[in-house]
């Protein structure tokens, strides 16, 4: 890993702090009322994955340093990247569904979803980028695709 790798993404620390378990049980609170939330717009997946194939689908993935926390808590083995897509996605399904970053949850290109999407999306970062604050951990904002390959890379 480069310097300047390693100063984007403090990989050591994120794991450290994934194994506390103060930062999981907050994580956990905080996706379950997201799910919460969501469930109450009554959402429909139209597309089965295909919003994992960032390449071909044709928009990006961000994700929060906490959210790279949680995954790393999910203790997932990271497939092989092969092409600009999620290597969790697979046969239509998300291999690291339990754990995965807040855009995969409120994403859906159900068109229904457009009033509510944003709003909620913006009201739970907000949420989020707080909670960076009460644990101490730094924030930082990335491209999902390109923390998976710097922690390939680890
Ligand atoms: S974590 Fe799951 S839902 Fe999110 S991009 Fe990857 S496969 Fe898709």
């Amino acid at each position: 890993m480069t310097d300047s790798l390693s100063d984007t993404f403090p990989l050591p620390a994120l794991r450290e702090t994934a194994r506390r378990p103060e930062v999981v049980t907050a994580l956990r609170r905080f996706f379950d009322e997201t799910d919460r939330q969501i469930a109450g717009y009554h959402p429909t997946c139209w597309n089965h994955g295909h919003c994992c194939q960032f390449g071909t689908y044709g928009h990006r993935l961000y994700v929060t340093a906490l959210e790279v926390v949680m995954y790393l808590a999910g203790g997932y083995d990271l497939p092989v990247i092969e092409q600009d897509a999620c290597p969790h996605a697979r046969d239509g399904r998300c291999q690291a569904r339990t754990c995965r970053p807040l855009g995969c949850r409120v994403f859906y290109c159900d068109p229904a979803a457009r009033e509510w999407q944003g709003p909620l999306t913006e009201e739970r970062l907000a949420v989020l980028r707080d909670l960076h604050g009460q644990l101490g951990v730094p924030y930082f904002y990335a491209d999902w695709m390109t923390v998976l390959r710097a922690l390939q890379r680890d």
